[in-house]
């Protein structure tokens, strides 16, 4: 039956919003998903599945990051349904010397904000991923702690255990508009009805901004497409996440314009590996096309050239909700009492996402949070 009150609606199904949804639920809150799509969400259900702490920047980003990996382990233990999460470890490859010194300056920040890298050289890259190929690798940063998970899997354990404790979730209901009165939230409009409350959770991705404008706020998250190939099933292949340094590089420097890529590679627990990636400005349009399929083989069969007779049976794109300075958005908005903000997770939100969660039950619940949020409030954009 549709809700026709609830204390919270969390608007968006991906894993942000249904680790809104799962914790508030389990602080014993009367919560209402509202997601206009199917289970997975958008993004969540269409990335690399990285959980990735190697390219966290020193200070708030890092510090997110490694909240949300102890919240992976804690929702592992807590959750019934198994969603592959791995720690493996992961492996940033440097792949010729021009990267070295952005991944130096970078591994300096972090030394000095107390979240220190290793750097390792070629010959143990190579013993601890004999397949890529030696000319390839000039270097890499090793994380013991980074990996990777079946990301629909983990919003399906999500969703699954938050009904299980009353949450009620909307999928194929879209919201149209919010009711705000004085100030307040009042209502959310979907296309199959009002619910009245008084507090909403903007978790929408890339979609962010059309939720902020229904408040009237301003809210800077764009689409950012990347795309990504998955192969058919194959034996142990490969046990770490791996990307290339081209990622952070191409962060500092600013990201390309047209059409580009750069190595990503996991094997799931199926066996079939996500390979990938490669990215372009598109608006909201999820298709890939021949030359983005083709750069992701060319980059990954370089890198490991085993991969020239293997299966590709899928390609897929969607949207890194991107910001301005590649931090999420959360917490309460100025001036719009009972909105609190909970997207932009550009390229890290499979990682970040369950952390986030926990961080906005906590600032619903408790009104303070065990990291404070001041540092990704929407007001640093104003
Ligand atoms: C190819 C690719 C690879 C990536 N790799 C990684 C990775 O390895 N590791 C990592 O951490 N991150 C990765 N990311 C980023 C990550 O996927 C995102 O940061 C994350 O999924 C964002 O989650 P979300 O819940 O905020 O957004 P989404 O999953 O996009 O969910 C937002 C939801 O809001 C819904 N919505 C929007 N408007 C409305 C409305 N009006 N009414 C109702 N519902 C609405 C949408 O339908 C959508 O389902 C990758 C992204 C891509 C595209």
């Amino acid at each position: 039956m549709f809700p026709q009150e609830a204390e919270i609606v969390v608007i968006g199904g991906g894993v942000v919003g249904s680790a809104v949804a799962y914790f508030l639920a389990r602080a014993g809150k009367n919560v209402v998903l509202v997601e206009k799509g199917g289970r997975g969400g958008e993004a969540s259900a269409a990335n690399a599945a990285f959980v990735w702490s190697i390219t966290r920047k020193a200070g708030i980003d890092i510090r997110l990051a490694m909240h949300s990996f102890d919240i992976h382990q804690q929702l592992q233990v807590e959750l019934e349904m198994d969603f592959e999460y791995v720690r493996g470890g992961g492996l940033m490859i440097i792949e010729d010397k021009t990267q070295l010194p952005f991944v130096e300056t970078h591994l300096q920040k972090r030394a000095k904000d107390g979240y220190p890298l290793e750097m390792i050289d070629a010959d143990r890259v190579l013993e601890l991923e004999p397949r890529l190929a030696r000319e390839r690798v000039y270097g890499a940063v090793y994380s013991p702690i980074d990996g990777f998970t079946n990301p629909i899997f983990l919003v399906l354990a999500l969703n699954l255990e938050a009904q299980k404790l009353g949450a009620q979730l909307l999928h194929y209901t879209e919201v149209l508009d919010i009711g705000v009165t004085d100030g307040k939230v009042k209502s959310v409009i979907t296309d199959k009805g009002t619910i009245k409350t008084q507090t909403v959770v903007n978790a929408a991705g890339s979609w962010g901004g059309f939720i902020g404008d229904m408040v009237g706020i301003q809210v800077p998250v764009s689409p950012f497409q990347l795309a990504m190939l998955v192969t058919e099933q194959l034996p142990p292949t490969l046990s770490h996440a791996i990307m290339g340094a081209s990622y952070m590089v191409e962060e500092d420097t600013g990201k390309d314009e047209g059409l580009g890529g750069g190595l990503i590679m996991s094997q799931q627990a199926a066996g079939n590996l996500l390979i990938g990636a490669s990215w372009r400005k598109t608006g909201y349009d999820r298709r890939t096309i021949q030359e983005e399929i083709e750069l992701m083989a060319r980059v990954n069969v370089r890198a490991m050239p085993m991969l020239k007779t293997v299966r590709i049976i899928r390609s897929y794109a969607n949207f890194f909700p991107n910001t301005p300075d590649d931090l999420p958005i959360l917490g309460r908005v100025d001036g719009v009492e009972g909105f609190i903000m909970a997207c932009g997770h550009c390229g890290h939100g499979v990682g970040m996402g369950p952390g986030s969660g926990k961080l906005i039950q906590e600032l619903i619940c408790d009104g303070k949070t065990t990291i404070p949020l001041d540092e990704v409030n929407l007001s640093r954009f104003r």
